[in-house]
């Protein structure tokens, strides 16, 4: 300490957050200032001198990537003991899904429909997170994914934005808690914002071109969802939004971000993105990137030193002005003091659970069993009956992988808490049945088939044949996306030899992936087809649970599945168009005559349909569910006032079993034309065999508004169609009217 001044945190009298940052401010320089808007990577091991000394001279108000909890606590004492103005750091790292334990990936947690069990894990997270000093996940990922092509699909919560508000807003909530200054909770950071999902050709860090209309109705909301919900900290996208990259985009961070949603966290840029727009083209050079990014909004800059170099000389030239400066160090430092870190900015590990202890891993197990989607189970080959097999057939590179099944950000992971499927069926059926295990393929992008006759030789002697295939890790995530979204290497190829050599033996595939594959090739070859995306550390007792029916499968897909990958994008939500397709009106490519005709001019590809493999909400359970009486509390609703949809609900099988009741609502005419469907809710229910229930949406008009082309947010009166069901196809239908608000009409309140 070079002052007698007193820190903030000491001031009497001071005890509301903005009189403190005030007198912060107050007695800044402009080179502690920008300090506070930089984010350094950490050095992932003792700390260099130099880190030491910028910390001790205020030139840091962030590390990223410091995981050991001695190191995050040293960095916190040079900077609170040591440094002049005694500021704590935001310690920030990708705690993505799962810390130590690891829970499946966000695509994963999205396919359970269970945003109150996703919050609980998040909570798990940001416990085991908290324990190694970090105080800031960059979570939740809230990007739209419509494209199964880019490697970060994985990463959100699927194609819909109504699904992805409900676990942005969850997940937030997970991390942050009701108050974000108690021990262990960690500040969210909504990311990125914002329109990164719509990379063009699901190419990482590809162009996005989105109409303000799609981008407010399709992109947007789950981010004001994840504000609503608290969200501390938003982050700046990497990526080119209509010609003006997210990092000095205006629109999204000046506009949208603060002015209409009054937002008073901070937003931190990715990885480099300030200087990135000189690469993207937007600005010449340093100077004019750090400058674009401030005037749009970004607070803090991340690994590159844009502001560093040059904020001070753009606030003398007047091209940032120091108000601007004031108000992102404020934003920050409103962070810094919701989180208590001014107060205690230590982190004693031993006031925590210990990682991956028993009830994280039940957690895992459980959100790991509920994301599995069974996509097809033909003469009930699933589940399968230990009393009535003497040998069954585990094959394939994911069988047995502790590290493959956790998916793409496990940076942090204790990979000995991994429990695979082929340990997890050998416990459950005991000496009862064999178990014959072939790896068949060393990954899961292998060529070679050089396993391929010893998985064939058991496949032949066994009474069921499990395939564990699919993309091992690294084939999704970050800059890893594929062109191509069928299965990786020759697997197509081994599938087919397998059912070869089964004869009549049931075939269950049970897939790993990171992304929505196009299966169309594969899945006639099998009988029974478990979607498990990368399930995480307790993969294996999940899906043994699931295929010896120890529990029904419940998932329910949060993302369209092709049927090859020249359908993309295709979702559920999609426009009618001018001439929609219906099955009368397409011709196959192999059936259309020579000549030029005008039948089947509709919107279809001749080869591949207007249909999904699989749609948006699909599932299926070992038991069987059906929905009726669809119906909505009045034919007729004023404008402003709430309504109410149901269904009823049986459990029409032998087995108490859950699933998830699926609402969808369509606007029949619109300002701009609107979605086929759009999902407005949604309930987890447990039936038992027999048993039914009636589910209500309760819904109010507002909850109908979309975005008109004059950017408005508006609920128009006119004619809706409302469905109750399973999945986004289903045909249990009800219909009504909003309409303009009248005092003397028979409905109003
Ligand atoms: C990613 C972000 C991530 C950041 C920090 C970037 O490359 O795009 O999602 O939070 O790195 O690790």
């Amino acid at each position: 300490m070079t002052t007698n001044e007193t820190t903030a945190s000491t001031s009497e009298g001071l005890n509301d957050i903005d009189g403190r940052i005030g007198e912060l401010l107050h007695k800044m320089t402009f080179a502690e200032k920008v300090g506070q808007l930089t984010q350094i990577n950490g050095s992932h091991g003792p700390i260099p001198e130099w880190m030491a000394d910028d910390l001790r001279n205020g030139k840091v108000g962030s590390v990223l990537n410091e995981v050991n909890v001695d190191t995050a606590n040293e960095l916190q004492r040079i900077s609170v003991e040591e440094s002049r103005l005694r500021i704590p750091l935001m310690i920030g790292r990708d705690v993505i899904h799962g810390f130590k334990t690891v829970f499946p990936i966000p695509l994963g947690q999205a396919a359970s429909w269970n945003p109150e069990l996703v919050e609980k894990c998040a909570r798990i997270a940001a416990l085991e997170a908290a324990a190694a000093g970090i105080n800031w996940t960059f979570a939740p990922m809230l990007d739209i994914g419509r494209d199964p092509r880019w490697g970060r699909v994985a990463e959100t919560f699927g194609e819909d934005p109504f699904l992805s508000s409900a676990f942005g807003a969850a997940m937030v909530r997970g991390f942050q808690g009701d108050d974000l200054s108690e021990p262990g909770n960690i500040a969210a950071c909504a990311k990125h914002f914002a329109g990164y999902g719509a990379s063009e050709s699901g190419r990482d860090y590809n162009t996005t071109s989105i109409p303000e209309v799609v981008l407010r109705n399709v992109h947007l909301p789950p981010f004001k969802a994840a504000l609503d919900a608290g969200a501390a900290t938003f982050m700046a996208s990497f990526s080119d939004l209509n010609g003006v990259p997210a990092s000095g985009n205006e629109l999204l961070m000046k506009q949208i971000l603060r002015k209409e949603w009054r937002f008073d966290g901070f937003v931190v840029s990715d990885w480099e993105s300030i200087s990135q727009l000189a690469v993207h083209g937007l600005t010449a050079n340093d100077f004019d990137s750090a400058s674009a990014a401030a005037n749009a909004g970004v607070d803090m800059e991340m690994a590159s030193s844009t502001y560093r170099d040059h904020l001070e000389a753009l606030v003398a030239v007047g091209r940032v002005s120091q108000q601007q400066v004031d108000t992102m160090v404020a934003n920050v430092l409103r962070a810094k003091f919701q989180l208590g870190l001014f107060d205690n900015p230590y982190t004693d590990p031993r006031r925590f659970p210990s990682w991956g202890n028993e009830d994280h891993l039940a957690a895992a197990r459980q959100l790991a069993l509920e994301s599995v989607v069974l996509l097809k189970n033909e003469n009930d080959a699933l589940p399968l009956n230990p009393e009535e097999l003497n040998s069954l057939a585990v094959i394939g590179p994911l069988s047995d992988d502790g590290y493959n099944q956790l998916g793409t950000w496990v940076f942090d992971c204790d990979q000995e808490l991994s429990k695979t499927p082929l340990e997890s069926i050998r416990e459950l059926v005991g000496d009862s049945v064999e178990i014959r295990y072939a790896r068949a393929m060393e990954r899961s992008r292998s060529r070679d088939g050089e396993g391929f006759e010893e998985a064939i030789a058991i496949a032949k002697e066994s009474d069921a044949i499990l395939l564990f295939l699919g993309e091992e890790s690294i084939l999704s995530g970050e800059a890893h996306s594929r062109a191509d979204i069928g299965l990786p290497g020759n697997q197509d190829e081994f599938i087919g030899k397998i059912a070869n050599a089964a004869e009549d033996k049931p075939i269950v595939m049970i897939l790993m992936a990171g992304r929505p594959l196009a299966l169309e090739s594969v899945v006639k070859k099998v009988d029974a087809l478990m979607f498990a995306w990368h399930p995480g550390s307790m993969a294996g007792p999940a899906l043994a649970d699931l295929l010896f029916g120890k529990e029904s499968p419940s998932g329910k897909l949060p993302a369209t599945l092709p049927k090859v990958t020249g359908q993309i994008p295709i979702y559920y939500a999609m426009k009618n168009t001018g001439k929609p397709a219906c099955p009368d009106t397409i011709i196959h490519i192999d059936e259309i005559g020579g000549e030029q005709a005008s039948s089947g001019n509709v919107s279809y590809h001749l080869d591949a349909g207007y249909e999904p493999l699989y749609c948006f909400g699909h599932g299926l359970s070992y038991t069987s569910f059906e929905y009726a009486n669809v119906r909505v509390s009045a034919p007729e609703i004023s404008m402003g006032h709430s309504f109410a949809i149901s269904a009823d609900i049986t459990n029409t099988g032998d087995l108490e079993a859950e699933e998830v009741v699926q609402l969808y609502l369509r606007d029949l005419v619109g300002n701009v034309t609107r979605p086929v469907r759009e999902l407005k809710g949604f309930r987890r229910i447990r039936l038992r065999a027999g048993e039914s229930a009636t589910v209500t949406f309760e819904l109010r008009t507002d909850d109908l508004a979309f975005c008109n082309r004059e950017m408005e947010m508006v609920t128009e009166p006119g004619q809706f169609h409302a469905w109750i069901g399973g999945s986004s196809d289903t045909n249990s239908r009800t219909e009504f009217e909003i309409v303009e608000n009248d005092n003397n009409h028979p409905h109003g309140e």
